[in-house]
């Protein structure tokens, strides 16, 4: 089994329905679709943006944790 990468989001194969949004939206072009299910192709790429988590309609997207700032910007 592998291990839980948290640098990256993490999908839920039972979720994704395969619509492909958030690799259409992914800035990084971190992610793919491969066999009608979302999968994250460049991990190194990632910068944790979150857009793919916004976009996904069904919540299959999600990053394990938030980056939030100290000074409140
Ligand atoms: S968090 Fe941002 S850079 Fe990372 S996979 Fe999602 S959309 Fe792409
Ligand atoms: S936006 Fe959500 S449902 Fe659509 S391909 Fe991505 S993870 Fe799957």
């Amino acid at each position: 089994m592998d291990a839980v990468d948290p640098s990256t989001p993490s999908i839920d194969d039972d979720l994704c329905t395969g619509c492909g949004d958030c690799v259409a939206v992914c800035p990084a072009e971190s992610l793919a679709l491969r066999e009608e299910r979302a999968i994250i192709i460049h991990p190194e790429d990632c910068w944790y943006c979150g857009d793919c988590e916004e976009m996904c309609p069904v919540g299959a997207i999600s990053r394990s944790f938030e980056i939030t700032f100290a000074d409140g910007t």
